[in-house]
Formats: C-alpha cells, sequence, structure tokens
C-alpha cells in the first residue's frame, strides 16, 4: 500500500486507508458527506488493479445517477489511467440490469420482449387504466403521478398480492386492480417498465444459475456507492451477484437519502450485517470538502430530522472560509438574472442548483442570451415546452394578439370558467369567420338572449383585449389572475410553471416576440454543445448528489418548491417522511459546496430552510447576510474563538472545533453529550466505541483545555 499511494499520491486518513484495502470480504462504509466515500472507492478500484493484480473487467462499480457514473470515472482516469477506467464496469443499476437481460435473451435464445416504456407511453396506460377504474375523463395530473410512483413502490419493495392488500387497503382499494390492470396493459404491448427492469433480471438470475454463476465470475468484486438511495429490489440484484465471493464494498448515509419517491430503501444498510458474511463496518466523520462554516450549518440543519439511523458528528477538516450568504431578491425572476451576473465574475468552478428541472430553462435562456459557458446535468427527460400549463398558457397569448385563431379559442374558452358552452363555441368559430368579425364578437352575438352570459362574453373580450396591450410577462400574469389560476388549482396543475414562463417573458419586449422565442428556444437548447473548459453546472439537486464544487448557489429554495408542499389529501405521516426528505435534499444541496455558498430568496416567500441557516433578521443593506449559528454543535465564529481539539483517533489526526463559551462545561460533558449515541451499526463492529476513540484522542491535548 504505502508504494502504490506513493506512486499515486493518495492522501488518506488511517480508516480510510483501512477501507482502500479491504479488498475481499463484506465491508461496508457508513459516512457524512464530503468525507471521501467517493475517493476512497476509487483509491481501492486502483489499488485492486494494480497491487492486488484484479482484472477492471472483474470489477463492478455501481452507483446511483449516470452524472455519478461519470463522476467516478473521471475521478479514476485522472488519478490512475484513463484506458483502465474504459475497462472498469461502472454503471447504474438500471444500466446492469439492461445487461442482465440482454445476455439472457442472447444465451437462451428468447424472443427479445423487453422494450423499455418511455414516459409519454406510461403515462397514456396509466391515465387509461385511471379512467376505466374511476370513470374520470380527465384525470388529474398528480393522480397519474401518485399512481405511478405507486407501481414504482411495488416493484421495487417486491409486494406481493397479500402484502400489496395490506398495504394501500381499505382506502386505496382501486390500487390492486390497478396494479394488475396495468401489468396486463404492459404485457399485451410487450414493455417494460423502468422498474421492471430490475424485476426481470433479479427473475432471470434466480431462474437460471448458470447465468447468475456467468455474472458472479464476471464481477467478482462489487462496489456501491449511494447505497441508501438503493432499493429493495436492487440491493436483493446485489446480494444475489455477490453470493458467490462474498466479496462487496457498500458506501452510504441515510442522510443524503433522496429517492425515496422511487422507493430508496436506506433501512437496508442496517441489516448489512445480517445479509452478509462475516460484515466489517467503518465509520468516517471528517468533511474534507466544504469550509467550516458550512460543514457547521449543514450539521445544525440534518441534526432537526427525527427519523435518522444514526446521529453522525460531522467535522470539517478546513479553515473558517467564508460565511454563507443570502441573498434576498424580490421577484422570482430576479434569482437567475442574480445568479446569471454572478456567473460572469471571475469564478472558481461553480454550480446553481435547484429542485426542478424546469428551473433549469430560464437559466439556460439567460446564459444562452449572455454567451455565457453552461452545462446542465440531468438524468430525466424535459417535458416543460409541451406539458399542459405551458401549452394552455401560450393558446391564451394566441388568442389574445389573434382574435380570429380558432384552434386557440377552442382550447381555452371551456378554462375562464364562464361556462360557455362548446355548441355556441364552435358555432362562434366558423360564423365569425364567414362574417369576418372576431370569435369574440360572435360569441358575444350567440349569447345575447341570455343575459348574464353576454355580460361575461363582454368581458371576457374586454380582459383579452386589456392582454393583449400588455408586455409579456403581466399578460401572463393577468391570464392567471383573471382565469388560470383557478382552473389550475381545481385541476390540480403545477401553476409554478407559470413562474417560469413569466421568467422567460420578461426577456422580451411583445407578446409575438415571445411566443416567437418559445419555439425557437427548445431547438436552441437541444443544439447547444459547450466547448468551454470551464462552464458553469446547471443541475438539479438530485442529479447534483456526490458531486463538488467550489461554488454553490441555490435557487428556489421557498416554500411550496423547497420545501415542496404536500398533496391536501396526504395524511399526517406522509407528510412528516415528506418534510424530512425535504431536509435530506436541502442537505445534500448545501453540501457540494466546498468554499462558497448562496442562498437565493424571494422577499414575497416564506423561506422555511433558508431562515434556518441564515435568519432574515440580520439582512444587511446589501441583502446579504452572514451566518449566525444556532445551536451547540456550530460555533459563533465572529465572536468566539474556537478551541482546536486534535487527537489520535485510530492513529489517525483528527482535527475539531469545540466553542469555549457560552457552554462552561467540561470537556468530557461536552463529548459525553454530542457522542453519546453510538451508531448501532459501527458500535459492535469496530475494535472501539466513539467515546472511547475520544478519550484517548483528548488525553493527549488535554492541556490546551486548561489554559
Ligand atoms: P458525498 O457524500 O457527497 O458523496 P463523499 O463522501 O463521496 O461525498 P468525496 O467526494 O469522495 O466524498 O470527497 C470529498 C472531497 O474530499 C474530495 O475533494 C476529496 O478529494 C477530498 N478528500 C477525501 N479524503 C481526503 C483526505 N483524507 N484528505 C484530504 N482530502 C480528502
Ligand atoms: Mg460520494
Amino acid at each position: 500500500y504505502q508504494r502504490f499511494s506513493e506512486k499515486y499520491n493518495i492522501v488518506l486518513n488511517l480508516q480510510q486507508q483501512r477501507a482502500v484495502q479491504a479488498v475481499s470480504g463484506a465491508n461496508l462504509m457508513i459516512a457524512v458527506p464530503g468525507s471521501g466515500k467517493t475517493t476512497v472507492m476509487v483509491a481501492r478500484m486502483g489499488y485492486m488493479i494494480y497491487c492486488k493484480g484484479i482484472a477492471p473487467e472483474n470489477i463492478l462499480a455501481i452507483t446511483y445517477t449516470k452524472s455519478a457514473t461519470n463522476d467516478i470515472k473521471q475521478r479514476f482516469a485522472q488519478k490512475f489511467d484513463k484506458n483502465i477506467a474504459d475497462r472498469l464496469n461502472i454503471r447504474t443499476i438500471n444500466s446492469l440490469c439492461e445487461q442482465i437481460i440482454t445476455r439472457y435473451v442472447q444465451k437462451y435464445n428468447r424472443p427479445n420482449r423487453y422494450k423499455l416504456l418511455n414516459e409519454n407511453e406510461q403515462c397514456a396506460i396509466i391515465k387509461s387504466i385511471y379512467t376505466s377504474i374511476t370513470g374520470d375523463k380527465f384525470p388529474h395530473e398528480a393522480d397519474i403521478i401518485e399512481a405511478q410512483t405507486k407501481i414504482s413502490y411495488i416493484k421495487n419493495m417486491m409486494l406481493t398480492t397479500p402484502e400489496l392488500r395490506e398495504e394501500y387497503l381499505p382506502e386505496d382499494s382501486i390500487y390492486e386492480n390497478f396494479y394488475n390492470k396495468y401489468e396486463d396493459a404492459l404485457k399485451s404491448n410487450q414493455r417494460m417498465d423502468y422498474d421492471d427492469q430490475l424485476r426481470f433480471a433479479k427473475i432471470f438470475l434466480e431462474k437460471k444459475p448458470d447465468l447468475l454463476c456467468e455474472f458472479q465470475d464476471k464481477y467478482q468484486y462489487i462496489c456501491v456507492d449511494e447505497a441508501q438511495d438503493t432499493s429493495k429490489i436492487q440491493h436483493e440484484i446485489v446480494r444475489l451477484l455477490a453470493s458467490k465471493r462474498n466479496n462487496v464494498f457498500m458506501v452510504g448515509d441515510e442522510d443524503q437519502s433522496i429517492y425515496r419517491f422511487r422507493a430508496a430503501y436506506p433501512q437496508a444498510l442496517l441489516s448489512f450485517a445480517d445479509i452478509y458474511i462475516n460484515p466489517y463496518v467503518l465509520f468516517l466523520e471528517t468533511n474534507y470538502r466544504s469550509t467550516k462554516q458550512i460543514v457547521s450549518a449543514a450539521q445544525s440543519f440534518i441534526s432537526h430530522n427525527i427519523n435518522r439511523h444514526s446521529e453522525k458528528y460531522m467535522r470539517s477538516s478546513r479553515g473558517d472560509g467564508k460565511p454563507i450568504k443570502r441573498i434576498n431578491v424580490m421577484k422570482k425572476h430576479e434569482q437567475y438574472s442574480t445568479v446569471a451576473e454572478a456567473s460572469m465574475q471571475d469564478h472558481g468552478q461553480m454550480a446553481i442548483l435547484y429542485r426542478n428541472n424546469a428551473n433549469a430553462i430560464p437559466l439556460m435562456d439567460l446564459f444562452l442570451r449572455k454567451n455565457i459557458p453552461f452545462q446542465r446535468l440531468k438524468d430525466a427527460g424535459e417535458n416543460f415546452f409541451t406539458c399542459k400549463v405551458v401549452q394552455d398558457i401560450v393558446y391564451f397569448l394566441r388568442f389574445a394578439i389573434n382574435p380570429n385563431d380558432a384552434d386557440a379559442f377552442k382550447q381555452i374558452y371551456y378554462k375562464c370558467g364562464y361556462g360557455f358552452n362548446q355548441r355556441a363555441a364552435n358555432w362562434s368559430c366558423t360564423k365569425s369567420l364567414q362574417k369576418g368579425i372576431s370569435i369574440s364578437d360572435e360569441l358575444i352575438n350567440q349569447l345575447s338572449k341570455w343575459r348574464s352570459l353576454e355580460q361575461k362574453a363582454l368581458d371576457f373580450k374586454e380582459k383579452m383585449k386589456r392582454i393583449a396591450a400588455s408586455a409579456p410577462q403581466d399578460a401572463i400574469d393577468m391570464i392567471c389572475n383573471y382565469w388560470y389560476r383557478d382552473y389550475a388549482r381545481e385541476k390540480e396543475l403545477d401553476i409554478g410553471k407559470c413562474d417560469i414562463l413569466y421568467s422567460l417573458a420578461v426577456q422580451e419586449k411583445t407578446i409575438t416576440g415571445f411566443l416567437e422565442h418559445l419555439e425557437l428556444l427548445p431547438k436552441l437548447i437541444e443544439n447547444y454543445h459547450c466547448s468551454a473548459e470551464n462552464p458553469v453546472i446547471l443541475s438539479t439537486i438530485h442529479s447534483a448528489k456526490g458531486l463538488e464544487f467550489d461554488i454553490v448557489y441555490i435557487v428556489d429554495a421557498y416554500d411550496g418548491s423547497l420545501p415542496h408542499s404536500d398533496r391536501e389529501t396526504a395524511k399526517e405521516q406522509e407528510r412528516i417522511d415528506n418534510y424530512e426528505e425535504e431536509r435530506r435534499l436541502f442537505y445534500v444541496a448545501i453540501t457540494r459546496a466546498k468554499n462558497e455558498l448562496y442562498l437565493l430568496s424571494v422577499n414575497e416567500y416564506r423561506t422555511a430552510f433558508i431562515n434556518e441557516i441564515v435568519p432574515e433578521a440580520h439582512t444587511n443593506k446589501d441583502n446579504e447576510v452572514n451566518v449566525v449559528f444556532k445551536d451547540k454543535h456550530t460555533l459563533l465564529s465572529d465572536t468566539l474563538k474556537p478551541i482546536i481539539v486534535s487527537g489520535m483517533i485510530n492513529n489517525v489526526t483528527e482535527t475539531t472545533s469545540i466553542p469555549a463559551q457560552p457552554y462552561k462545561r467540561s470537556i468530557s460533558e461536552y463529548i459525553s453529550e454530542t457522542n453519546d449515541q453510538p451508531n448501532p451499526v459501527s458500535e459492535e463492529k469496530t475494535t472501539m466505541s466513539k467515546q472511547q476513540k475520544y478519550e484517548i484522542g483528548l488525553s493527549d491535548v488535554s492541556d490546551k483545555f486548561t489554559q
């Protein structure tokens, strides 16, 4: 190891070195963000190849997202060798399963009935089943998403029919029926969904011992990064593959579990010891990534979650760094222009993180306009331009500027809440064309027999006229205020999409110009290729998991977006679980930053999460705020000088900060208070308890405290 680490310039602490050398057997590493989990995984693969002579082809590294697979590959290529990096198997679990299915088809000469269903097809199938069961012809978008999530959950949790009944009955009795119908539809279309990929791969491995054996011999060493987001069925696939040799290295952090909606199963980390033979558990708590300010804020932020498997104490190895800054803007769209402005200044590697894929659209639009090189990371498809809300608003705008646009009129008249009937609407389109008058005028004629309806038609015409004479962003606001917000609320559509349209519209002078730009923008985005050296990274928080950046800006972190608001039908427990997941998501976001962290807040909204990190009251005249820490784990950096504790923990020098005041307690009290909850997994397996470790550490430096 010594020669290896010198040759490749690998600097790791002792616990990390142990992990690198734990090549065979079952190893679990539980660790805080930025503590070197992925670094260790990469170094370990190097060690296996260069010191143990293991072929790169025999190593399988699984991680959760495509961007993370690229990251691991890149890290390996940088540290060791690009050609070897190409020979390693670094995959997402779905890509592994795809490989298993393809091999099954080929090996047993089976017809390939395993074509993947795309998202639109899946939605269409779910919609039609929903309609057939409930009789509701226009199901809400949210109902479809909920059904989709439940199907995915059932498959990932491997629920049997009785379990399914227990889980969803009696309130949601439609799901058993729903699930069966959905499965039939897939079968008859010879399709499988994303989760079937896992299911089929698992079935084939179980059914065909020689197929399993082939993959076991191929993937002799398995490592799993981000294991907290691995679902039950995914864990089962890993277990099957590892069952012959018991060589598995699993790395995770339950506090960063952010895929509950895809049935992430972080509890599996706790049962690791029951599943694998002779398990060894390692534990890392030093964050090497971020400055102390960021680490302290993150540590305090996550400690408010109740549902944690273990209380971890995260310490930073770095200096204090710059304070976390809050930047307040008046309107949502100003967030985007503010960060675009910031990206034009000289900077290190910078990333802008947001909750939803759609939030990237106004950012990309600005970056294209200002010629700022950017790279967007995304795992999911983009459907902003084709989604219902956006299309509806476009029809409204089209009709406002062209009162004879019959296509547009037919899409909007029933969304205004006036109660115009379909016959009158169609008739108005035909007649107005013959008479050479506007559709609204003909509608007024048609309805003149009924006073109140005539009034409504007049109101409609008048408002459309006002909209047509407005700037595009105001026009969008008016459409929402007059009619569309109510319609969207009733149909549970995501009205937030209108804010994105608004942000795009402020860049244009006329409605016509805006509509033209909206046609063009998806193509501009699609054809954009960045060749610049250091582009600004645009990413959802989900896709940024595992990555790190010098400077991080977080946008759209206001209540309703992050934390997200629940559906009105959500149950109490669901609300609590959702909120904790939102907290973990924000925790993942803030722990991406190495040196500087900026939180954008919008004045008209409450920002619960940002307020916790940087309280509102401390905003100065430049709308920037410095961090004021609140709890005992953190230090009041401006007023108190921290005492640095250095000690030997497992023979490694670890450094941590402890506030000198106002906690006038003996150090042993402090330590026992912060560390009295041993990690349930690591406690038994590591040789020393954390308490013991600290005691050893402190005896060496106790002099410092008496000064
Ligand atoms: P995440 O939980 O976000 O996935 P992680 O635990 O995988 O984080 P890494 O990305 O591996 O953490 O490491 C974070 C940073 O710390 C990297 O820049 C890495 O180079 C650095 N690092 C890791 N270990 C050490 C060490 N022993 N000494 C100095 N720097 C280190
Ligand atoms: Mg990582």
